[in-house]
């Protein structure tokens, strides 16, 4: 018997002995750096001559590992491998199943500072956004374990006389999983361990920037028990061998996490029905964000600075859940701005060695351009505030940015920037911040700071967003506690680490008998 799902704790890196573990646990990862991946076809280990280069975005030099790079014959093989394991993966146990999560969990749990070390060398995280990413990773399994085995009694349906109904879920089928970089661990072990855990067989297409995490990933799912075939894993070009895999007829489903761009692609592409497939694929895309904080006269000024700050800045603004937009009533707006800049700048940017680091490098250099890009456009149609200068010497380190005075159609308020950008706009009043907060094509995360419980309830009706939050930031959902997803082109919403997102990976079966 499980006990009930509680989400992992965070660490607390201000007591010593969690800080010594984490420093060992780096110094150790520096001796293993530059290590060389396979990838997983059915069981085995396959070695590819061309490889993808992972690097440390905050020390360009330091290489973290050599990762296999699968072509379409790669693909081919683990379509068939997964096609074949499904076969009798999908009648295995539910409670077998649930146990290689919960094992899997416990192997990381046991192993977190190695892996908290890992992701601040591969993704350039600060500690205690490293430490949070993995916590997530294991809240998944604890989570979607639990949900499994109550998904397998069925659902509740009617009966009659002389007719017994059930209502049952049978797995979809042969997965692909293709993760973002931004929560390496997180999310790609989330959406890699719904699909096994739902009956169906996996094939992961890591992120390119950072496959060496998801490598070490797959080698404790191997330790936790799961069989040949059951998970296979395929880094290798998005173009490449992601659209050779969502174009497979053999594919039943597949699970995305990652830009509009490639995410509305892939969302048409899966569509349509190619030759020898005799089923409609299920998508589940997860895209990007332009995520507002609202202030409102009647607020919290301390609690705004912070949510504002926290939610533009965390992780260098590459969330997709990050307050890009900084939406304030005029009443408070100056003094609101003046506190926010001042904050700002008493952040610290570097490569982040040690805890009090607060913001690290971008991932790479095309993020490194494209942000900096940004914030050309932003000194147009803007006032810069503070930031607004980048350093990729030796890593990809981007000040962070604060721009005043915006005009609500001005492309730094309606384009996801995915930096540590956050652009400010001044509201008439409240309604008029509402409708700022809603004027955008994105959907997926929002916060208000008021006082005011009329307007919360106003805000929570109308505030379209997938996740909003009062009186806090836009960012930190914690699985179990604040199922994630988002509305318009923010995706399918989804909702991980929800009560109804296993159920988005099986089919529902009505088997009425009559006696
Ligand atoms: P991305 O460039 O769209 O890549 C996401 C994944 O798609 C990567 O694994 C990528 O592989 C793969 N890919 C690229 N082209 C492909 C193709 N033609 N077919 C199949 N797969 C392909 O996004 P990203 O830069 O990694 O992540 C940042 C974005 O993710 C942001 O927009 C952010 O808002 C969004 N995001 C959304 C959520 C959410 O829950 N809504 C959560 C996190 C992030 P390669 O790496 O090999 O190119």
């Amino acid at each position: 018997m499980l006990t009930p799902y509680k989400h992992e704790p965070f660490t607390d890196f201000s007591i010593e002995s969690n800080r010594k573990r984490l420093e060992s646990e780096l110094e150790k990862i520096e001796r293993k750096l530059g290590g060389t991946y396979d990838l997983l076809i059915d069981g085995e280990k396959v070695l590819t001559e061309e490889k993808i280069t992972s690097i440390n975005p905050g020390k360009k030099e330091e290489i973290v590992g050599y990762v296999a790079k699968a072509n379409q014959e790669h693909a081919e093989k683990a379509v068939q491998a997964a096609n074949q394991a499904f076969q009798t993966w999908r009648y295995t146990n539910a409670i077998d199943r649930a146990n290689i999560l919960i094992r899997a969990a416990a192997i990381i749990r046991r192993r977190k500072s190695e892996f908290t070390a890992l992701l601040i060398k591969e993704a350039g995280k600060p500690w205690n956004e490293a430490d949070a990413d993995i916590a997530e990773g294991i809240d998944f399994m604890e989570y979607y374990a639990r949900q499994m085995i109550e998904l397998d009694k069925g659902k509740e349906i009617n009966s009659r006389p002389g007719e017994y109904n059930r209502y049952l879920y049978t797995p979809s089928g042969v997965a692909v999983t293709i993760p973002p970089w931004n929560f390496a661990f997180a999310i790609m072990v989330g959406t890699t361990v719904a699909p096994l855990v739902t009956g169906n067989t996996v094939i992961l297409k890591p992120a390119s920037a950072t496959p060496v995490i998801a490598a070490e990933f797959v080698d404790v799912l191997l330790e936790a028990g799961i069989p040949d075939g059951v998970i296979n894993f395929l880094p290798g070009s998005g173009s490449e061998v992601g659209d050779y895999l969502v174009d497979h007829p053999k594919i039943a489903l597949i699970t995305f996490t990652g830009s509009r761009e490639v995410g509305t692609r892939l969302y048409e592409r899966a569509a349509a029905v190619n030759e020898n497939q005799f089923h409609l694929k299920r998508t589940i895309v997860e895209m990007g964000g332009k995520d507002t904080v609202v202030v409102d006269n009647e607020a919290d000024i301390d609690i705004a600075v912070d949510a504002i700050v926290t939610s533009a800045f965390g992780f260098s603004g590459q969330k997709c859940s990050a307050g890009s937009r900084a939406v304030v009533h005029e009443d408070v707006y100056d003094e609101v701005l003046e506190r926010v800049v001042k904050r700002t700048k008493e952040l610290t940017v570097g490569e982040t060695t040690t805890p009090d680091v607060n913001m690290g490098p971008v991932i790479d250099q095309a993020a490194f351009n494209k942000i900096m890009n940004y914030i050309e456009i932003g000194k147009a149609e803007g006032k810069l505030m503070t930031g607004g200068e980048g350093d990729d010497s030796k890593g990809y380190f981007i000040q962070p940015t604060i721009f005043a005075n915006l005009d609500v159609e001005a492309r730094i308020m309606q384009e996801e920037i995915f930096g540590p950008v956050v652009a400010f706009a001044k509201a008439k009043d409240f309604d008029h911040a509402l409708e700022i907060a809603n004027n955008s094509e994105y959907g997926l995360t929002g916060a208000v700071i008021t006082n005011n419980r009329e307007k919360i309830n106003k805000a929570s009706r109308e505030f379209h967003v997938g996740n909003l939050y009062f009186n806090r930031n836009c960012t930190g959902a914690i699985v179990g506690y604040h199922p994630f997803g988002g509305f318009k082109m923010s995706g399918t919403d989804s909702k991980a680490g929800g009560p109804d997102y296993l159920a988005l990976h099986m089919l529902a079966k009505t088997i009425s008998e009559s006696y």
